[in-house]
């Protein structure tokens, strides 16, 4: 098996993810997140949410709902320039991103190319592509394929119930629209972020990847606005406060880098990627763009609402610029797993699978184990313990199979401790905590237990 296919297949038997509807046959691109897949994506939430709002006098949060007016579309140009370059196997009929096709081949090219362009490389290079599913080499022309998901949501009270309503295709739309407000209700001065989680849905043409490329997912996302002139020194300090923040969970510097476009729409002043090194290959974690004051105009042009900012010092009238970094659960929750995963030949025993998460991100902190479960004096000892620290942290108190096998599970699920209670706990009220990662087993006192938890948990 290959990496991706093992951390798949992983993912699964642990809890972590499932494919959609499964029993009806699957729902292409769309996955669901089980127990331990929920608190990973739970953690990765916080710890984000944590860097961005909490730790930052300087960024709110927000969260707008997923529904918005169909304007906002038109306005942010989605309806129209919201679309990757399509092409069909006129063999087995499969699609694909044709800048995908041309990257393959060591050929540069970009989604945001006009479709003129694009054509003009794929007709170019065609013959040279192979179709990845049957081996062909016979596409169709480039077409543009819109990636917005329409609803049909009702709106019966104006014109533009004639217009369709989207699920939103990113997240940071529903920021621009509320920065007045957020301006007016709360004690924000320029220079100031705007951060905010949630859904966002793309008609993606291909389905690889497991939840690398997904029609649903979440965005993480912080709009930061800006003072004309002002704002490519904040540009270059958000990105090294986001690089920094993979540094800080642990991700190994050699796996990520930055991406510079060079194919910029526009309006932008600049845009890097951070791309991880998946087990397919470098691709976009996250992307830290300066957008100008595009999306602030364009709002005010199609709302006919005035979004200027007055300094309150200089009085001085402008558009804010904006400076943003947007990044999804999905692919974060694929990047942990893949630098968690570890596979360790351990003396005598069967190779060993880990998942080394940092601590703040371990979906289950602390396992419980009484040593025999038929024997009630240690499953009631081991179960006082379990029910005190699972008041502080997630916690799992399993009594099935032997030892070994129940730190192998923790340790497929990447939890940090396990704590067992054995015959010794009766006769001196000890237990053993063994680490994840060293595999070494401490003996304490169970009144030190709580101590030694937060302490290890929290450094
Ligand atoms: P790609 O080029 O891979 O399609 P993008 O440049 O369109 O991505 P953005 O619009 O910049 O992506 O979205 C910001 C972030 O949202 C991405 O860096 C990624 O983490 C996440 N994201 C975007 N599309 C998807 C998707 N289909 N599935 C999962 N995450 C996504």
């Amino acid at each position: 098996m290959d990496e991706m296919q093992k951390i798949t297949s992983l993912c699964k038997r642990r809890g972590f993810v499932f494919p959609s509807s499964e029993i009806y046959g699957g729902f292409s691109a769309v996955y669901d997140f089980g127990p331990y897949g929920v608190e990973l994506a739970n953690n990765i939430k916080k710890e984000w949410w944590k860097n961005m709002v909490q730790l930052r006098e300087d960024i709110v949060g927000l969260d707008s709902a997923i529904f918005m007016h169909p304007k906002i579309w038109e306005a942010s140009g989605h309806t129209t320039g919201f679309a990757d370059p399509l092409t069909e196997c006129k063999n087995c009929h499969s699609r694909f991103r044709v800048d995908h096709l041309l990257e393959a081949i060591g050929v540069v090219a970009d989604e945001k190319m006009t479709e003129e362009q694009i054509n003009g490389i794929f007709g170019q290079n065609k013959s040279k592509i192979k179709c990845p599913d049957c081996a062909k080499s016979d596409f169709t022309k480039v077409k543009k394929f819109n990636l917005l998901v329409k609803a049909n949501l009702g709106n019966f009270t104006d014109d533009w119930a004639k217009a369709p309503v989207y699920l939103r295709g990113e997240t940071c739309q529903g920021i621009y629209v509320n920065y007045l407000n957020v301006l007016d209700s709360t004690r924000v001065k320029i220079p100031f972020g705007i951060a905010q989680i949630g859904k966002a849905f793309r008609n993606e043409i291909t389905a690889r990847q497991f939840i690398f490329r997904t029609r649903e997912f979440e965005q993480m996302e912080m709009q930061y606005l800006c003072k004309p002139g002002q704002e490519m020194e904040e540009y270059e300090k958000l990105r090294q406060y986001r690089w920094q923040y993979y540094m800080d969970l642990g991700f190994k510097p050699e796996n990520l880098k930055w991406h510079k476009h060079e194919n910029l729409v526009f309006y932008a002043k600049e845009a890097y990627d951070i791309e991880y090194n998946y087990p397919f290959g470098f691709a976009e974690l996250e992307g830290v763009h300066a957008r100008g004051d595009y999306d602030l105009s364009q709002h005010q042009k199609f709302s006919g609402h005035e979004l200027s900012y007055t300094d309150p010092q200089t009085n001085e009238k402008y558009i804010p610029h904006i400076i943003e970094s947007s990044v999804g659960v999905g692919r974060t929750f694929l990047a942990a797993v893949c630098e968690a995963y570890a596979e360790e030949e351990v003396a005598g025993e069967e190779t060993r699978i880990v998942l080394k998460f940092p601590k703040q991100l371990a979906p289950i902190k602390a396992a419980v184990f009484p040593l025999l479960r038929n024997k009630p004096e240690l499953v009631e000892k081991a179960r006082k313990v379990f029910n005190e620290v699972k008041r502080h942290f997630m916690a799992e108190f399993d009594d099935n199979g032997n030892i070994g096998k129940r730190y192998r599970r923790q340790d497929e699920i990447g939890t940090p401790y396990c704590l067992t209670i054995d015959f010794d706990t009766l006769k001196d009220n000890t237990i053993t905590i063994r680490d994840r990662d060293t595999m070494k087993q401490e003996r304490i006192k169970i009144s030190e237990s709580g101590g030694f938890l937060k302490q290890k948990l929290s450094a």
